[in-house]
C-alpha cells in the first residue's frame, strides 16, 4: 500500500451477495488499509442496514428501495453509478450479477478508479468499450474471478508476446459426469449442486451449463488481450489450479490454492502488492493428493460452444448471448423453463440478433432487450 496512513476506500456494488459479504469478511481483517464508502444492494434492506451500522459509509443505495427505507439511503436503478463515482472511493468491486453493472464500470473507470471486476457480465456485454474506458481514463481493471487472478498473477508482468497460451481451468460442475442425453433434463436442485464452489444462483446454474466458463473466456480475451485461438479450457474437478499460462519458451505456470474467493478478492484490493493474511485455510498439497485434468466434453453443453463462438465473432454477439443466458437462467430458476431450454433460448436470440452491428453502448443495450424479450417469449 502507497500510504499506510489513509485507508483506501472500497465501494461495494452488490455488498449483500455472495462476493459482497465475502469481500467485507476480507476487509475486516484489514481495517486498517481499507475503509468502505459505499454499499449498494437491490433488495435485501436487513442485511445492508447491518453492513451500513458496522461500516458507516458515505453512500448507501438500495436498487428496490423507497418507502420505508432508513433516511440517507438512496434508491433506483442509478444507485449503481452514483456509488461507483463517489470521490473517497479509490477502489470499486463491481459484484452485482448480469449486465446491469456495465454503466457503473464504465462510470468508475470515466473517474480513474480501480475496479475490482467480478462482473464479468460486463466486461462481456462491452468488452471493447470497458477496455477503451480503462485506457482514456487512466482507470484500473483487476479481476476478481479466480481464474483470471490467477492469469493476472501467473503473468506478473510479462509482455503479452511472452504468451503462447492461457489455460483456464474448470471444474466441470455437478454435470461433468453426466450422460448428455440427461442433462437437459436435469432439474433446478441438480444444477444448483454445485461440486467445489458456493456461489450465488446465477453463477452456479452458468457453472452447470459450462456458460460460465464461455463468459470466462471472452473475459480473458478482452483483460488481456490474447486471441481467443490461444485461449483453451480443461476440467479440473478438484479446482485447485485455479488457471495457467504457457510461455514461448514451453514453459507453463500456474497459480494454486484452496478455493476460496476472499484470496482473490484480497489480491484485487492490494494489487499488486499482498497482504499477509490467515483468513483462509492454508493449501496441502498432501491433503489434495491428486490433481486431474480432462477435456471439456463440448457436444455435451452446447451453450459452451456457442458462447466461444459468439466471442470469436464479436460485435454485439457476446452482449446477446450474455444476455439471452441471463433471461434463460431466470426463466429455469423461475420454472419455466427446462435446463434443455437454455442453449435453444441462446440458439434462438444468437441466430436472429448476433449480427447486428456494434455501435457504441446504445447498440449493446438495444441487443441486450431484444434477446431477452425473444427469450421471454419463447415456448
Ligand atoms: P449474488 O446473487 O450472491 O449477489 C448479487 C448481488 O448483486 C446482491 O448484492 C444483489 O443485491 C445485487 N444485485 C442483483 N441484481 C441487481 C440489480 N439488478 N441491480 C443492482 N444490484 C443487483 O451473486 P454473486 O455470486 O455474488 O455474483 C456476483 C458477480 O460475481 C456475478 O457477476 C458473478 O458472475 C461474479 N462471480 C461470482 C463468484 C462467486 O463465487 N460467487 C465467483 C466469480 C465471479
Ligand atoms: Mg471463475
Amino acid at each position: 500500500m502507497t500510504n499506510a496512513t489513509t485507508p483506501r476506500g472500497v465501494t461495494i456494488l452488490g455488498a449483500t451477495g455472495s462476493i459482497g459479504t465475502a469481500a467485507l469478511r476480507v476487509m475486516a481483517r484489514h481495517r486498517d488499509l481499507f475503509r468502505v464508502s459505499g454499499l449498494t444492494a437491490h433488495s435485501n434492506a436487513a442485511l445492508l442496514g447491518e453492513q451500513v451500522a458496522e461500516w458507516r459509509p458515505d453512500f448507501t443505495g438500495l436498487v428496490n428501495g423507497g418507502q420505508g427505507m432508513p433516511a440517507g439511503w438512496a434508491s433506483g436503478e442509478e444507485v449503481l453509478v452514483q456509488a461507483a463515482s463517489l470521490p473517497s472511493a479509490d477502489i470499486v468491486l463491481n459484484a452485482v450479477v448480469g449486465s446491469t453493472g456495465l454503466e457503473a464500470t464504465l462510470a468508475a473507470l470515466q473517474a480513474g478508479k480501480r475496479v475490482a471486476l467480478a462482473n464479468k457480465e460486463s466486461l462481456v456485454m462491452g468488452g471493447e468499450l470497458v477496455m477503451a474506458a480503462a485506457r482514456r481514463n487512466h482507470g484500473e481493471l483487476v479481476p476478481v474471478d479466480s481464474e483470471h487472478s490467477a492469469i493476472l498473477q501467473c503473468l506478473a508482468g510479462r509482455q503479452p508476446s511472452d504468451v503462447r497460451r492461457l489455460i483456464i481451468t474448470a471444474s466441470g460442475g455437478p454435470f461433468r459426469t453426466w450422460p448428455t442425453q440427461r442433462i437437459a433434463e436435469a432439474t433446478l436442485a441438480d444444477a444448483l449442486n454445485h461440486p467445489t464452489w458456493s456461489m450465488g444462483r446465477k453463477i452456479t446454474v452458468d457453472s452447470a451449463s459450462l456458460v460460465n466458463k464461455a463468459l470466462e473466456v471472452i473475459e480473458a480475451h478482452f483483460l488481456f488481450g490474447v486471441p481467443y485461438d490461444r485461449i483453451e479450457v480443461v476440467v479440473h474437478p478438484q479446482s485447485i489450479v485455479h488457471s495457467m499460462v504457457e510461455f514461448i519458451d514451453g514453459s507453463v505456470v500456474a497459480q494454486l490454492g484452496v478455493p476460496s474467493m476472499e484470496l482473490p478478492i484480497l489480491y484485487a484490493l492490494s494489487y499488486p502488492e499482498r497482504l499477509e493474511d490467515d483468513g483462509v485455510a492454508r493449501f496441502d498439497p498432501v491433503a489434495a493428493a491428486s490433481l486431474t485434468f480432462e477435456a471439456v466434453r463440448t457436444d455435451a453443453f452446447p451453450s459452451f460452444k456457442m458462447g466461444l463462438e459468439a466471442g470469436r465473432a464479436g460485435g454485439v454477439a457476446p452482449a446477446v448471448f450474455n444476455a439471452a443466458n441471463e433471461a434463460a437462467v431466470q426463466r429455469f430458476l423461475d420454472g419455466s423453463l427446462t435446463f434443455g431450454g437454455i442453449p435453444r433460448a441462446i440458439d434462438a436470440a444468437l441466430s436472429a440478433l448476433g449480427d447486428r452491428k456494434l455501435d457504441g453502448i446504445a447498440s449493446l443495450r438495444d441487443a441486450d432487450r431484444a434477446a431477452r424479450s425473444l427469450v421471454q417469449e419463447l415456448v
